[in-house]
């Protein structure tokens, strides 16, 4: 099947309200131009580097989704454009984007990402930390960012129980953060969660944006 196939395969499958973001990394322009010109205008990327790269060369209206793992001294980079960065994990790290953003003159959405997986390797704040941060409230100074919602990754496991739980745990958070923080703020409606793999149990979990790369590109060589 073609980029463009696979394409509207997920896109068929998805209901109203969630939106994809086609994960592109360590795919080169001429897929991505594939995916483009079958309509889609989001697009993942988890390297400040790539990210750019591509952004300077593919059209104008891509909206540029960062997934990574965000490292200070990158921001820069990727502050004049970057439509959503998804993996704030630190308070530090909200304050430097917002520090960059102010720089060029932008407000740049933000998705707090929470670690809800069994693995030790995934990054994100946990949901004490979260809720910590929130309740401190010095992010409300912050004028150049602005907090959409929340991100996460299950398990890589084919236990889809337990993906599913921690799905459950991440969409409660959510929610609990929403009413708990965000009801004067209609912006806080993100909830990023699903990849190729476990996408549809995200979904029936109040996922709006899902992350699919190699269900749309194919498996990717690093
Ligand atoms: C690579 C990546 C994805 C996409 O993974 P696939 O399994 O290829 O769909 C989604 N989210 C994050 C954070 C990633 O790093």
């Amino acid at each position: 099947m073609s980029i463009a196939d696979n394409l509207k395969q997920v896109l068929a499958e998805l209901p109203t309200g969630v939106r994809l973001v086609a994960v592109s990394k360590f795919n080169p322009n001429e897929e991505i131009e594939e995916a483009y010109r079958a309509g889609q205008r989001i697009f993942g990327e988890s390297k400040v580097q790539e990210m750019t790269a591509k952004q300077e060369s593919l059209p104008n209206d891509i909206e540029w989704h960062f997934i990574g793992h965000l490292q200070t001294n990158k921001i820069k980079y990727m502050a004049a454009y970057v439509a959503m960065i998804h993996g704030i994990d630190s308070y530090k790290l909200l304050t430097e984007v917002n520090k960059q953003a102010q720089k060029v003159g932008r407000v740049i959405d933000c998705l707090l990402q929470v670690h809800v997986a069994q693995e030790e390797t995934k990054f994100g704040f946990s949901p004490d930390e979260c809720r910590a941060m929130l309740v401190d409230g010095a992010w409300k100074t912050l004028e150049n960012i602005r907090i959409c919602g929340l991100m996460g990754m299950a398990s890589n496991t084919d236990d889809t129980k337990q993906i599913d739980r921690e799905f459950e745990t991440l969409h409660n958070l959510f929610e609990e953060l929403r009413v708990t923080f965000f009801v004067d703020a209609p912006q806080f409606k993100e909830l990023s969660m699903g990849m190729s793999h476990d996408y549809h149990l995200a979904i029936a979990r109040g996922s709006t944006l899902v992350r699919v790369g190699s269900k749309i590109f194919g498996e990717r060589n690093y």
